[in-house]
């Protein structure tokens, strides 16, 4: 009995042998970005929240360079498209979707969640975004704004959550521990 490959299989060999051919992309290039992707995981997007609660001109700088923030905790940004980070406020909450297909900070996040490549999440992310935060549990005041932000392919986007007030005190490395992927999606808050 052979083992055969699927069609799926064959066509990104055929694809990954071309592009080597044409000289876009090496097969090290890829497997190099495949490693970084399955090395990356929420908890390096954590690492950059806690920053910015504890530390004023790091939140300065993740706000108008999320990449640069990124690189500064030595998260490798090389090839990932550029990162931009959206504060929360008291007033203003941000739900981040690809209404295209599944375009993620996956540099800082790692991969994304099932849901996030739904086309039921997409869809009601631009079209119900209260109504979808509510069956993640976030229900907000009516005085908040919630602002939808679309990622693409050049462009990444996280939230940059609001931190909560019984946290007042605590350390980077426990502040780091609280922060959830979720909540830099924007479909959920940080609780303790
Ligand atoms: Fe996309």
């Amino acid at each position: 009995m052979t083992m055969s490959a699927t069609a799926d299989e064959k066509l990104l060999r055929a694809l990954t042998a071309l592009l080597g051919q044409k000289g876009i992309v090496t097969p090290d290039e890829i497997a190099e970005r495949v490693a970084l992707t399955d090395a990356a995981s929420p908890g390096q997007g954590a690492r950059m929240v806690a920053r910015a609660w504890v530390d004023p001109a790091y939140r300065a700088l993740m706000l108008a360079d999320g990449t640069r923030a990124a690189e500064t905790l030595g998260i490798p940004m090389r090839g990932a498209p550029p990162l931009g980070v959206l504060e929360n406020t008291a007033g203003l909450h941000h739900l981040v979707v690809c209404t295209l297909c599944s375009c993620y900070p996956r540099a800082v996040l790692g991969y994304p969640p099932f849901w996030f490549k739904s086309a039921a999440y997409r869809a009601r992310a631009v079209r119900d975004p209260r109504g979808l935060l509510a069956e993640f549990g976030t229900v907000l005041p009516d005085h908040v704004r919630v602002r939808v932000v679309d990622s693409t392919a050049d462009y990444r986007w996280m939230v940059l959550p609001l931190r909560p007030p019984e946290t007042a005190g605590w350390d980077e490395a426990r502040l780091a521990g609280l922060v959830r992927e979720g909540d830099m999606i924007g479909v959920t808050q940080v609780a303790c």
